[in-house]
């Protein structure tokens, strides 16, 4: 499974959840969250706390904004893809005063465009954008965005679904005042968790009245998460995987995750550009590498014939469905693994119709592996 979400779950994880189910209010479950709790906010790097919610990464997306924003608040929210989207339409739906700033799929949102953006709406109260934006394989400069947007008034939301473990991601050093994520990408769980941490600032925002959440009221699950439970009943066994997933990331170490992903990303965009295909994403993240098959080669039928060999890669979304592959090195993966998926890709290829040296895929992947990767450079 080569697929940016859900990602292959290692069998220590799957271990781990095989474990009895414990109730919830005793001290044995209150143990393990603390755990866990403490391992996320190493995971995020935030001095506070990470909240855990059962659900998938929009229900901590929806939760942010339900439990922050009000009616009628004013924000930007930047578009550059299916994920950026999903901030609109959750903003829409709680019926916010939503100025987009758009950009072209493919490209990453304009650091100096989306400050004057915030800058012409005094009264916004939050710009929220994607880190990683699944869809196009794009990663935004979340930092450089962030420093534009430094001593204003406006807070910044980030969905991290798709970065956090995989990429450079430190909230609280670079002034993120909302981030969210879910179990099943980087952090190697299946799906139904998902995690949200809030900025002093984003907390008192949530303390105004007129709050609509409910099951995701994020101040309730802080009060409740501060005792060691949950407001509601917890996903227990996904929370039991996740404390062994999370304990692989950090054997492994963090930064190293983070380069490893970058690394293998980087060798699959080189061997599926050798193999004809031109990727989407003109600054590339760890995600996914998306790129549109060789001209001809229709990306449905590569799909499905890998699907016939037992190998699942992604097809596009929203504007792009039908148009591109999304395949994806996110979670525990290695050097070989690029190579597998170059193999299997550049295999389905050919059998589309596409004419391309047997080998070229996999040939440009190992070069690029073989190239020194930049210490510290995620
Ligand atoms: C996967 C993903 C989400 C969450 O999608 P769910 O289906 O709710 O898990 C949100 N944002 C990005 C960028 C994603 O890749």
């Amino acid at each position: 499974m080569y697929t940016p979400g859900p990602v292959e779950v290692p069998p220590e994880v799957l271990l781990a959840m095989a474990r009895p189910v414990i109730h919830h209010r005793t001290p044995a479950f209150a143990a393990l969250f603390d755990r866990v709790r403490r391992a996320l906010a190493g995971t995020f790097l935030v001095p506070g706390e990470v909240l855990v919610l059962a659900g998938s990464g929009t229900a901590a997306m929806e939760a942010l904004a339900a439990t922050c924003l009000r009616e009628g608040d004013e924000v930007v929210v930047g578009v550059a893809g299916r994920f950026g989207e999903r901030w609109l339409e959750i903003a829409a739906r709680l019926r916010l005063r939503v100025h987009p700033v758009e950009e072209e799929w493919g490209r990453a949102l304009d650091p100096g465009r989306l400050a004057e953006a915030v800058k012409a709406k005094p009264k916004a109260r939050a710009l929220l954008l994607t880190h990683s934006e699944t869809s196009t394989g794009v990663l935004h400069d979340l930092e450089a965005i962030t420093r534009e947007l430094a001593g204003g008034e406006a807070l910044v939301f980030a969905d991290a679904v798709t970065s956090l473990g995989a990429t450079e991601l430190k909230p609280a050093l670079w002034g993120v005042d909302g981030v969210v994520s879910g179990s099943q990408k980087a952090l190697m769980c299946p799906p139904g968790l998902a995690f949200a941490t809030l900025s002093e600032r984003a907390w008192e925002l949530a303390r105004r009245p007129g709050g609509r959440a409910f099951y995701l009221d994020l101040a309730a699950e802080r009060e409740a998460q501060a005792d060691g439970a949950t407001a509601f009943t917890p996903a227990v066994s996904l929370i039991h995987g996740l404390e062994a997933a999370l304990a692989l990331l950090h054997s492994e170490g963090l930064e190293s995750s983070w380069n490893r992903h970058h690394r293998l990303t980087a060798a699959l965009r080189a061997g599926l550009e050798a193999a004809g295909c031109q990727a989407i994403s003109q600054r590339q993240g760890t995600a996914c590498v998306a790129v549109k098959p060789p001209p001809g080669i229709a990306a449905g039928a590569v799909i499905a014939w890998l699907r016939d060999h037992g190998v699942t890669i992604a097809a596009g979304q929203g504007r792009l469905a039908g148009q591109i592959l999304r395949v994806s090195l996110m979670g525990r993966h290695d050097d070989l693994d690029a190579i597998t998926a170059l193999a299997a890709i550049e295999a389905a290829l050919r059998e589309c119709g596409a004419a391309i040296p047997r080998g070229a895929a996999v040939a440009a992947g190992w070069t690029a592996l073989a190239e020194p990767w930049p210490v510290g450079a995620a």
